[in-house]
């Protein structure tokens, strides 16, 4: 597979957003001052953005009983990933089973199978590890039904350190609370979004890896700490992409348009819908070329780009989200299939 790079830049943090803990799940990024025209570019990092993860596989899966016959054969993307990563696990079955008695489970939490392809017996499972947990060894659970019995296995998973950075802003405490009026806003925002991701629609719509929406340079990568006067209250919850100008967002799959309306942080924003607790949201855009409940395919353009909401400068804030996780979405290019 072919290793590709991309330049992501970023700089010193100060016209930030004054953003309080009450702000935390909120969607919050900054530009380049360089949009606005003044200086740019004070550090570079590179980062591989397509490396293929080195998968587990595991052949014959069966129940910790010895007496138990082979089950399944599975795949799980990476053996190891940082905190923040979307992972996919493979379930190929080996005999005749009730596939819809397969559970996938991540510490305590359970996520949804699929079928890979309409026309195969195959499995899918999409998992999340939670942003900023520690890191530990751990697994993934799989459990299934066999007549009567019940029956398990451990699929072995090792969270590393994301070590994504950190922004230590100090603030003045009388700036982090908004009026009355915005914060009834926001919190009205914040349960529609809540809502909406909470919704697990039962359809797989995307058909493989996603593309980007822009073919534009990333200028702020997932998952940057802002530590406000010392407390951690919030992160970049994805990545954005350089748009000085208004430009068309393609679809990055296939999707239903969940939501498309002008947010107080992230302004005009299109939410879709992939299907199994998948959504993708796109942020900051000038204007807005679909209404909830569109089909819209891979390539189909959503708007433009823009500023709209609490930007700092033009850009497009792209974002991912499995079963209420936010997670990295450069992963949608890693990992789905
Ligand atoms: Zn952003």
């Amino acid at each position: 597979m072919v290793k590709q790079k991309r330049v992501f830049s970023s700089l010193g943090f100060i016209g930030a957003l004054l953003l309080g803990s009450l702000f935390a799940s909120v969607t919050a990024c900054k530009t380049p001052e360089g949009e606005h025209g003044k200086p740019e570019l004070t550090e570079t990092v590179v980062i591989d953005e397509i490396t293929p993860p080195s998968p587990v596989e595991l052949k014959g899966v069966k129940a910790e009983d010895p007496a138990s016959v082979p089950a399944f054969d599975l795949a799980l993307s990476s053996q190891q990933v940082p905190d923040g990563a979307l992972l996919l696990l493979t379930i190929h079955p080996l005999t005749e089973l009730n596939l819809e008695k397969v559970k996938v489970k991540f510490e305590g939490e359970e996520f949804p199978t699929f079928k890979l392809k309409p026309d195969g017996s195959d499995l899918g499972a999409l998992v999340a590890v939670p942003f900023n947990s520690k890191p530990r060894k751990t697994q993934v659970d799989f459990s299934w039904e066999e007549g009567k019995l019940k029956k398990s296995a451990a699929i072995p998973l090792e969270v590393i350190d994301g070590k994504y950075k950190s922004e230590a802003l100090k603030v003045d405490e009388k700036k982090v609370t908004p009026p009355k009026k915005t914060m009834a806003r926001i919190k009205r925002e914040q349960a529609q979004i809540g809502a909406l991701y909470r919704t697990i629609t039962p359809e797989k719509m995307w058909s493989g890896a996603f593309s980007f929406p822009l073919p534009t340079e990333l200028t702020s990568p997932f998952g940057t700490k802002r530590i406000y006067n010392g407390h951690m209250n919030g992160f970049h919850q994805g990545l954005d992409f350089r748009a000085r100008t208004p430009l068309p967002i393609a679809a990055p799959e296939n999707a239903r348009v969940a939501m498309a309306q002008d947010l107080y942080f992230t302004g005009n924003t299109v939410i879709l819908d992939h299907g199994y607790g998948l959504y993708t949201i796109y942020g900051h855009m000038s204007s807005l070329g679909v209404k909830v409940g569109d089909r819209v395919k891979k390539g189909q353009i959503l708007g433009l780009s823009g500023a709209s909401g609490r930007a700092t400068g033009p850009h497009l804030h792209w974002g991912a989200v499995l079963m209420k996780q936010k997670f990295n979405p450069l992963d949608l290019k890693r990992v789905l299939r």
